[in-house]
């Protein structure tokens, strides 16, 4: 048990809703709680201030977040700055600058909810998606060249390193030992692309060795995006590139009924830096400000803080208050077919804690 302080930064859209309603949570639970004690810095930074000062983040930001023990996003998104800004200027150089390399998703079906699988049930649901985050189709290499003239190239170059490919292995290997069927899907597409693809396989087949208790089996990211859909039984952690894991997580996250739920951890395994934990949906303006957005994944993306944080009791109490919501189902948002709005169902989670 211990104190926490915590970097809030809600960003854009219904990130500012859902994280404000996570604050309240966890408030709550550290009230319920003899020695937990959660401290909050809400850091007001994305597009709006990006709009006022030209900048999503102060340039002294990753000295001020290596000041707390965890952050806690919302989203960054928003209609009026271009995409590539409100995501590279904030929560990748987040990630990139403390070296988050492990982003990890994990996807259940909760009581209550239903699946679109029509084999999709709590047994058949139960996955841990390993993401590498730092490098891989995102790593930023690339250029423009001919700018506006009919010969311009665009180029993103796909890079994977053997050190980056093999910490971000071993975090997976070492994820699978820990749930109890010891198994680990590898995720390629090296029969397309012919070198960063080819490292990728190779430094998986030596670091598998280090790993004979777990049993691993290795899949193309096409065949892998079916398999969700027609095995999903098969399936329980799985390891895959940055730009493949991405989408197969939103995948994960609506087979499990909602992106609304889905929670993520972006980690630095090392702790030399603070890990940032954030729901998988983006800023949703669609639905911003009418009281709607879906709380649920920023709860469990709290829980997920928690557990890190080496608070294992608090992250399942939390955990479990979200499974008695969902399966009382009295109090189910919107977007998992209730009537209840973000107020509600923090009310709700509040209760059941
Ligand atoms: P961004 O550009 O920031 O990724 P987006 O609006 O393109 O944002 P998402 O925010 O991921 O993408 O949302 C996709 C759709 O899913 C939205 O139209 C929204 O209605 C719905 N959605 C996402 N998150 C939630 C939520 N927490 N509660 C309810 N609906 C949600």
């Amino acid at each position: 048990m211990g104190t926490y302080r915590i970097a809030a930064i809600p960003g854009d859209g219904i990130g500012k809703e859902v994280i404000a309603a996570g604050c309240r949570v966890l408030e709550h639970l550290a009230q319920q709680k003899n020695g937990l004690s959660i401290e909050f810095k809400t850091l007001p930074w994305g597009s709006d201030q990006y709009l006022e000062t030209g900048e999503m983040m102060p340039n002294d930001a990753l000295d001020t977040l290596r000041g707390f023990d965890a952050i806690f996003f919302g989203s960054a998104g928003d209609p009026r700055v271009p995409d590539h800004i409100s995501l590279w200027k904030l929560r990748l150089a987040i990630c990139q600058g403390l070296d988050q390399y492990a982003n990890i998703r994990p996807t259940k079906l909760l009581p209550g909810l239903s699946s679109p699988l029509k084999n999709g049930t709590s047994e058949t649901i139960d996955w841990f998606i390993v993401r590498e985050n730092s490098e891989g189709e995102y790593s930023g290499a690339g250029g423009r060249v001919h700018q506006d003239l009919s010969n311009e190239v665009g180029l993103d170059v796909s890079v994977i390193t053997r050190s980056g490919a093999e910490r971000i292995q071993r975090f997976a290997f070492d994820i699978a030992r820990s749930r109890p069927r010891k198994k680990l899907t590898f995720v390629t597409k090296s029969n397309a692309q012919r070198h960063a693809m080819v490292l990728w396989d190779e430094v998986f087949e030596k670091t598998s060795a280090d790993y004979p208790d777990i049993k691993t089996d290795r899949v193309l990211v096409d065949a892998m995006a079916a398999r969700f859909v027609t095995d999903p039984e098969s399936i329980d952690t799985v390891i895959a590139t940055n730009l493949h894991a991405d989408v197969l997580s939103d995948l994960a996250a609506a087979l499990s009924g909602s992106l609304g739920l889905a929670p993520t951890g972006n980690i630095n395994p090392e702790r030399e830096n603070p890990s940032m934990f954030e729901p998988i949906h983006g800023s949703a303006f669609d639905i911003m400000g009418h009281g709607t957005a879906n709380p649920l994944g920023s709860f469990w993306s709290a829980s997920l803080m928690l557990d890190h944080l080496g608070e294992h009791e608090a992250a399942t109490l939390l955990f479990r208050a979200i499974e008695t919501v969902t399966g009382d189902g009295s109090a189910l948002p919107r977007d998992l077919g209730g009537q209840a709005g973000t107020d509600e169902v923090t009310e709700a989670v509040c209760k059941a804690l």
